[in-house]
């Protein structure tokens, strides 16, 4: 998707030496370092940023890639503070914008910013303050580099840097998608000779190359961090009873740990909060929702007292700067990989080791589907969404190094980590191909004969052949396959179907996430590869083993006229598609 776009990528050197760069125009601070250790109080840069702020510092363009909680903000502020001039700083939440301000303003530097939330007096004290050459930095949310009036204003007054935080903004695919940050790029002609970097957390190689162009930054040095967090271990498994597992997971976590849960509605916030407080976990819950006083409240039990879970919505999180925050549980799955190494990242930043885990099950799946169906972007990006999906679970589902698919994600080449639940545990592996096979021809029948289209539950039914109201008032108990999937647990098949979805094998569809033939489904049917599939383990403990299921667990023998009705089918299908007909499976060739 990205066109063979290579990212001139200049890999971070070892040894960053300090800067230690006079500046020909007078500034307040001699050197970068002495800004450094005067206004933070650190001692030393840490990975890039040395080499970052002296390329910003001589005046060169630079692209930042670096983690959260990386350090990005001591590469624009140490330019800003050393170069003659004020550094502009592009910042989209205006929340964070005067967290930073005020930090700064805590730290002796003359910061400002300019937003929708001043009044006109502030903002007039605060474009004096500019234009006098008083301020070190001066923060503006995008939609205000929109307006000729702001341009104007700062073409009087004199810039040292540009700097443009969080610029994965400028990605149209991205879930952050400012329309204002397109017109960033015009930033080059209008302030030619200020050098300008762009920030971000995101990595992966489309979005690289989309701030590149989007941003005009031809000439820019590229800078990109690891993204590893080797102290992180990656820990995902099959959804059975979420909050149990939940519990079962905090419960074996080191006493007096700090977490955050993320769930995916205020409803399960709340709920599962309640939940892991009634069971004795010390949990509060964070959403939009809830009044401010209650959430800052909650927020800074949560930064300050030991052993605070915080059961949140992904609004929590975001400039939230936590060292020794234990674990990350996900009790829904992220809608993208990038959204999940954000919300993990938060985990363990102090270099201690921590945990990120997840539960994601079928319902999971079939949600998120119906969501990207049902909303009414356009195909686009329906289609970029549900690709970041499909990336999602193909982490959830690998059976080989968790990290290794993560870094991988963001062009990044590793190793098995050693550090992750599929390296400790390798999962075991069985071929579902005829147990898919069971349930891609039910689903076949059923449409086929009747019409009719059902969800997981019903069609597990079926298979496993039980006798529901359900099934007798429909004669769901005539069909040829009622019972054939007796040999699986109702948990074995919702792991099947799960799977099969994961792996775009089966679709699902409409309101109620009814299940259906995919593209990609007749292969199966056919039996043409095997359909290997991970063995679900909840827990930590091996649930009763999956039955083996071979080749010789083929449809009953009555099922010659579903092998008719199928071929039927597919040729029907074949006329109407000019497709060749061919249906083969089970040894019913
Ligand atoms: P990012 O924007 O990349 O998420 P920040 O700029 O907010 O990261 O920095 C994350 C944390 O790292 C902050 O607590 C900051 O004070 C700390 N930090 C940044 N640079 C250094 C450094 N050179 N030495 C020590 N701590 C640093
Ligand atoms: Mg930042
Ligand atoms: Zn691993």
């Amino acid at each position: 998707p990205d066109g063979g776009w290579e990212p001139p990528v200049e890999r971070p050197r070892t040894a960053p030496a300090p800067v230690e760069r006079p500046v020909s125009a007078p500034s307040r601070f001699p050197s970068a370092l002495d800004a450094l250790r005067t206004v933070y109080g650190f001692e030393a840069f840490r990975g890039d940023q040395a080499a970052i702020v002296d390329q910003v510092i001589s005046g060169g363009d630079a692209v930042v890639l670096m983690p959260t909680g990386g350090g990005k903000s001591v590469c624009y502020q140490v330019p800003a503070l050393v170069r003659e001039g004020t550094g502009l700083v592009v910042s989209p939440l205006i929340a964070l914008m005067h967290d930073q301000v005020d930090a700064l303003v805590a730290n002796g530097v003359r910061a400002a910013y300019l937003n929708s939330t001043q009044t006109a007096a502030e903002r007039a004290g605060v474009e004096r303050a500019y234009l006098a050459g008083e301020l070190d930095l001066l923060y503006v949310a995008p939609e205000r580099l929109n307006g000729e009036q702001t341009l104007r204003l700062l073409e009087r007054g004199a810039l040292s840097v540009i700097a443009i935080d969080e610029a994965h903004c400028v990605s149209q695919w991205g879930h952050d998608f400012r329309p204002d940050y397109l017109a960033l790029g015009g930033l080059a002609e209008r302030f030619p000779g200020v050098p300008r970097l762009a920030l971000t957390a995101t990595a992966t190689r489309e979005t690289h190359r989309e701030i590149t162009e989007r941003l005009r930054l031809p000439e820019a040095r590229h800078f990109v961090a690891s993204f590893d967090r080797p102290n992180i271990r990656y820990r995902i498994e099959p959804k059975a009873e979420p909050r149990k597992q939940l519990l079962q997971f905090i419960r074996a976590q080191p006493e007096g740990s700090a977490g955050i849960v993320y769930a995916l509605s205020r409803k399960s916030v709340e709920q599962t909060a309640a939940y892991l407080a009634q069971q004795g976990i010390d949990a509060i819950p964070y959403h939009a929702g809830l009044e401010a006083g209650v959430r800052a409240a909650h927020q800074s039990r949560f930064l300050r007292e030991d052993g605070v879970v915080v059961v949140a919505t992904i609004a929590f999180g975001m400039g939230i700067d936590k060292p020794d925050v234990r674990f990350v549980a996900h009790i829904d799955l992220p809608k993208s990989v990038e959204g999940y190494y954000q919300e993990t990242g938060r985990a363990g930043r102090d270099g201690a080791p921590a945990v990120a885990w997840m539960a994601y099950g079928l319902g999971d799946v079939v949600q998120q589907r119906r969501m990207i169906q049902q909303s009414d972007g356009d195909r686009a990006i329906q289609q970029r969404q549900s690709q970041h999906l499909d990336a999602m679970l193909a982490l959830c589902e690998t059976v080989a190094c968790r990290r290794q698919n993560l870094l991988d994600y963001f062009g990044q080449e590793s190793g098995p980590c050693g550090n992750c639940d599929t390296c400790l545990e390798p999962p075991e592996t069985w071929d579902g191909l005829v147990a898919a096979q069971k349930l891609l021809s039910t689903i076949v029948r059923l449409q086929r004969e009747r019409g009719q289209s059902f969800g997981a539950g019903h069609l597990i039914d079926i298979l496993r052949g039980a006798s529901t109201d359900r099934i007798r008032k429909l004669g769901h108990d005539r069909l040829s396959t009622y019972g054939i999937g007796e040999d699986l647990s109702e948990q074995d098949w919702r792991s099947v179907i799960r799977q099969l979805l994961a792996r775009g094998l089966l679709a699902s569809q409409g309101e109620y996430g009814t299940l259906a033939l995919s593209e990609a489904s007749a292969g199966v049917l056919r039996g043409e590869s095997p359909v290997p599939l991970r063995k679900d383990v909840i827990g930590r403990t091996t649930q009763a083993a999956v039955r083996k299921v071979t080749a010789a667990d083929t449809l009953a023998p009555d099922d010659r006229d579903l092998f008719e009705a199928l071929r039927a089918w597919r040729a029907e299908q074949a006329r109407e598609q000019g497709v060749p007909a061919y249906i083969v499976f089970g040894d019913a060739t």
